[in-house]
């Protein structure tokens, strides 16, 4: 039975994991940064080791010092969160090999599934449809200019190793393609020091329609329902709900089954999520699988019921799921704002610094994830979120008008935020009438002043 966890994060999901750990009755040992010696996961952990210098390449990504940490503290496991190491399979590996419990997939799941060609191939031969694209990475110019003829434009250009919407271009002809092509292949080196790009059909106006999964260590394979991501900005998630407004109950069924083949495929265990493009006539398109617990997580437990991060553990364990996929009822409608330490007024700038007055919604059926407070200095060094709201009622209605009620009562002074630029989504009539593509966000920051 795992008794200690080390908790390989910060932020947010550090201090869900605490929470989770809390109410199983496990230890944890948060590890954390000079910067962070102040954050809330530090404070709450039972007990907690520093690794480094602010900078994540000093501290969150340093395998060496975080095994070491979980050697001198005798934990059982690893808690990866989402971000840094998640998706790491070396880190995995490792852990496997000091006989530390990794949370999350065997190291060759995240490596089959990490690269993203790889992954396109692999599902596709178990029958799952992909957006039509190069058969794996592009070597050339010449080659690249070719396939994206042959697929036909629009194309975009994405980076092999790609995450968090970098890497990845649109061109809609040959003069266009030929320069795309050259920055997203430097910045897919810069943001992963692997340049390797290959090219897929641009859907246009597509909605992103993801599948949770679940899946224990004696091969049963299950999913939670979906989450609508389709309200993005530069290709990154702002709002996340579940169920989609958009899926039919058979289209549900049809992609599900999807999905679950799909994380068979890579003998996936543990949580994961299988991302689909979905177009307005319904056909959908595997795109790639993460292969941790996501940041829009909540809205699948507050839809269902099941406790994301607690399951996770369980699995690792080495414990069976305890429900069927009939068991599974998606009783609620949630939606997550991402409340992010920005300023949309000027083209969504970070705005770190320290927060004066910080005061948090509640009330019936209102969640906030959060690692913020009043008086707590923001790093620069991080990414800017600082907290989760999320919502959940009965209906979508409910759901929304909840939505809408708490971000008018979410405070925090002394900082810009993400919160009046939900408060206006909440109320802008093509999103309540559940309409949002992935191409919203740019249609609304046009219409609105
Ligand atoms: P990342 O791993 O960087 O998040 P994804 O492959 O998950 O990249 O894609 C992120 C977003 O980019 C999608 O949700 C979608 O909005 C857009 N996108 C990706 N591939 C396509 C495509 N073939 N056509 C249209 N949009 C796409």
């Amino acid at each position: 039975m795992i008794q200690k966890i080390l908790i390989a994060n910060r932020g947010e999901i550090a201090l869900r994991i605490v929470r989770a750990c809390r109410e199983l009755g496990i230890k944890t040992l948060a590890v954390y940064s000079e910067a962070d010696v102040q954050s809330l996961h530090v404070q709450l952990a039972d007990e907690a080791i520093c690794i480094g210098g602010p900078r994540g390449s000093d501290s969150y990504l340093r395998a060496d010092r975080i095994i070491s940490a979980a050697e001198i503290g005798d934990v059982d496991a690893i808690h990866p969160g989402y971000g840094f190491l998640s998706e790491n399979a070396k880190f995995a590996e490792q852990c496997e090999s000091c006989n530390i419990k990794f949370i999350g997939p065997k190291s060759k799941s995240i490596k089959m599934m990490g690269d993203k060609a790889i992954a396109k191939d692999t599902v596709r031969k178990v029958g799952v449809p992909i957006v039509p694209g190069s058969d794996g990475p592009v070597e050339t110019e010449t080659e690249a200019v070719k396939t994206a003829r042959k697929i036909g434009y629009p194309v975009i250009i994405k980076a092999v190793a790609g995450g968090g919407g970098r890497g990845m271009r649109i061109a809609h002809n040959d003069v266009s393609f030929a320069k795309e092509y050259h920055v997203a292949r430097n910045e897919a080196e810069k943001a992963f020091g692997n340049g390797a790009v290959y090219i897929e059909k641009y859907i246009e106006k597509p909605r992103h329609i993801e599948f949770q999964i679940l899946a224990d260590s004696h091969g049963k394979v299950l999913h939670l329902g979906e989450r609508d991501c389709s309200v993005q900005r530069r290709h990154q998630k702002l709002i996340e709900e579940s169920p989609s407004p958009f899926l039919t109950a058979d289209l549900r069924k049809k992609m599900g089954k999807h999905a679950i083949k799909a994380a068979e495929a890579a003998a996936y265990e543990n949580a994961g999520t299988i991302e689909f493009l979905v177009d307005a006539k319904g056909n959908y398109y595997f795109i790639e699988m993460n292969t941790r617990i996501q940041v829009e997580h909540p809205v699948t437990e507050e839809c269902t019921g099941i406790d994301l991060i607690k399951q996770q553990i369980r699995i690792a364990n080495g414990e069976k799921l305890d429900f069927d996929q009939s068991d599974i009822k998606f009783e609620k409608h949630a939606i997550e704002c991402r409340i992010n330490a920005e300023d949309p007024a000027r083209n969504f700038a970070p705005s770190p610094g320290t927060i004066g007055l910080y005061y948090a919604p509640g009330g019936h059926g209102v969640r906030v994830d959060s690692h913020a407070y009043s008086g707590y200095n923001i790093p620069p060094y991080y990414d800017s979120m600082i907290g989760k709201l999320i919502c959940f009622g009965s209906t979508r209605k409910v759901a929304l008008e909840r939505s809408y009620r708490a971000l008018s009562e979410y405070l925090i002074r002394g900082i810009k935020t993400t919160i009046p630029l939900h408060k206006a989504i909440m109320a802008d009539p093509v999103f309540i009438e559940g309409k949002a593509t992935t191409a919203y966000m740019e249609d609304f920051m046009n219409r609105t002043p």
